[in-house]
């Protein structure tokens, strides 16, 4: 039979790479606090963290890391052939296979998703900031749209879920108006 990887071993393994590449859970929940907050008053860090944990045990997601962050580290190294070294080592602009493979791994999450990936790949907050490899501090090219695909992700699920609970609300009140009555 062929050797196949199971999912927890995939998952450790890029929740591992994550945490070396300096990025943490609380990073990218505070990225989507600030996507979602304006909409969800009561909304916590602690929901948001959750919210990226469930976006981090899907595995296309985890598989999209392993292969940018992967790439990320070849690039420091200076392991790629050219011409693609140069071009992940310098981050460069019209690439745009770093945010290709980012986005494929959300598109399941809905347009909210799509729309605040699009959102955070524009004007980069938080910790997609610090990763800025034109910052000069390693090579985070693939990196920097993951964080922001996961985040993207996360508020996403946030946002459905705040209005399947409003309606399961709504619900049990009018149920309880029909029995009162
Ligand atoms: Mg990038």
């Amino acid at each position: 039979m062929r050797k196949r990887v199971h999912s927890d071993e995939v998952k450790a393994a890029a929740l591992k790479k994550l945490e070396e590449r300096g990025v943490t859970i609380r990073d990218i929940a505070e990225i989507v606090h600030a996507m979602q907050s304006p909409y969800n008053k009561g909304l916590t860090i602690d929901q948001c963290a959750e919210s990226v944990l469930k976006v981090l045990s899907k595995r296309e997601v985890l598989h999209a890391l392993l292969v940018g962050i992967e790439l990320d580290i070849l690039a420091e190294q200076n392991k790629l052939s050219e011409p693609l070294q140069t071009i992940v080592a310098t981050d460069e602009g019209l690439f745009g296979c770093d945010e290709t493979l980012a986005l494929g791994s959300v598109l399941g999450y809905g347009s909210i998703a799509v729309t605040t990936f699009g959102y955070l790949d524009k004007d980069k907050i938080g910790i997609i900031k610090r990763l800025d490899t034109k910052r000069g501090n390693g090579v985070h090219t693939f990196l920097d749209d993951l964080v922001a695909s996961i985040a993207a992700a996360a508020s996403g699920r946030i946002a459905h879920r705040m209005r399947d609970e409003e309606e399961a609300n709504e619900a049990a009140a009018s149920a309880s108006g029909e029995n009162a009555g």
